[in-house]
């Protein structure tokens, strides 16, 4: 089939109580939109997709969607959640023959899920995934609070996104919504308007991202990022050696552009290599005079920023500095609370041991200090594609 989404993102997300539409919250890295759009980029018989915005958010689409492989539009909602789909299928060409619809705040779609709704497209004509209810479902009088009956479980069933129509199951109904009906999905305006839809089997990883605290669920379900580093300078006399922003040698430090911090240079590429932002240099060339003699803490403070932008943290990080001399035990505390200070995290998350090369080779024979290093990154609340 040639299949056209519409991914709808139009919401304001008011029960969420951010500033950010929820749509471009962030999980692992990527907005709930960026994971959705990405979903159906990858299916093989998706070949275009429509974007609803917000009318203030449409110019930024494509950077609010993140690269896609296909052909990818985007629009401004209306005022009701049909009259944003209706404007994003208005959007698709007349090649397509099946149109999925789908809510952005459900960021785990999969491509399993999206095969058994196009399969209930090509049978009915229109399909909604659901899942079964876990709980026993009441009916209640609003008024009064008290139950007026239970509803046989066996015939309740949660209703999810993608739901897949063909174009004229569609246009029906759109047809319907135009005599007044108020639809929360597409499947009911679709049942109004007399066409059979079919249930095919949700997924209950497929959430709907409504509450702070399905957010902080999927997230904490984000398995953590990480980046190793490696750095040397060779040490000259007249300069002094500096690590973790503490003076450790006065007399004998790194040779470099930099202060030579190799501690903070070792740790700041890990945690730009954890989410594959590249290396200290790129970030900080050593040809550039804004670094010149930068300390090292600035640029790990500098660092955090960037990967703070792309919705991580450094939870914890271990950082080995390999050293002839002097020793580095009377220092290792003040170089872990600097290091802590400047990444937020406790002093406990960050890990400094300092070795010798047992006088083998250049950092054994003191010309040069080297450090390796580890940073374990986790998922925090943030809006991508600012
Ligand atoms: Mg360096």
């Amino acid at each position: 089939m040639h299949v056209g989404v519409v991914i709808v993102a139009a919401g304001r997300g008011d029960r969420m109580g951010t500033p950010v539409p929820k749509q471009l919250l962030t999980i692992d890295g990527r907005s709930l939109l960026q994971h959705s759009v990405a979903a159906f980029d990858a299916h093989p018989e998706v070949a275009e997709i429509v974007v609803v915005l917000p009318a203030d958010r449409v110019g930024d689409g494509a950077v609010l969607a993140g690269p896609t492989g296909k052909a990818c539009a985007f629009v401004a909602g209306g005022a009701r959640r049909q009259d944003s789909v209706r404007a994003g299928a208005g959007a698709l060409s007349s090649a397509v023959d099946a149109v999925l619809i789908h809510d952005a705040a459900r960021p785990f779609a999969d491509r399993a899920l999206i095969d058994r709704v196009l399969d209930g497209v090509r049978q009915t004509g229109a399909s909604v995934p659901a899942v079964r209810s876990r709980d026993t479902v009441k009916r209640l009088d609003p008024a009064t609070h008290l139950i007026t009956s239970t509803l046989p479980r066996d015939e309740i069933w949660l209703a999810q996104t993608p739901q897949g129509f063909t174009p004229t199951v569609l246009a029906a109904a759109f047809a319907h919504a135009d005599t007044g009906v108020e639809a929360t999905d597409e499947a009911m305006l679709a049942e109004l308007a007399g066409h059979p839809v079919r249930i095919v089997l949700g997924d209950e990883r497929n959430v709907k991202m409504t509450t702070p605290e399905d957010l902080r669920q999927a997230r904490a379900a984000t398995p953590p990022r990480v980046g190793t580093g490696y750095d040397l300078h060779r040490l000259v006399d007249g300069r002094p050696l500096v690590l973790g922003g503490v003076v450790v040698d006065p007399a004998r430090g790194p040779h470099g552009h930099s202060d030579g911090d190799v501690a903070c240079h070792a740790l700041v590429d890990a945690m730009l290599g954890a989410i594959g932002a590249g290396d200290i240099g790129r970030h900080f060339s050593n040809t550039d005079p804004r670094w010149k003699d930068a300390p090292g803490l600035d640029l790990l403070g500098r660092a955090a920023a960037i990967v703070r932008e792309q919705g991580y943290a450094v939870s914890s990080c271990d950082v080995t500095v390999i050293l002839e001399r002097p020793k580095l035990a009377p220092h290792v505390d003040a170089i872990r609370a600097g290091i802590a200070a400047v990444l937020g995290v406790g002093v406990d998350r960050v890990s400094l041991k300092g070795k010798t090369n047992e006088g083998v080779d250049a950092v054994g024979r003191g010309e040069a200090v080297a450090a390796h290093a580890v940073a374990v990154l986790v998922t925090i609340s943030g809006e991508a594609g600012r």
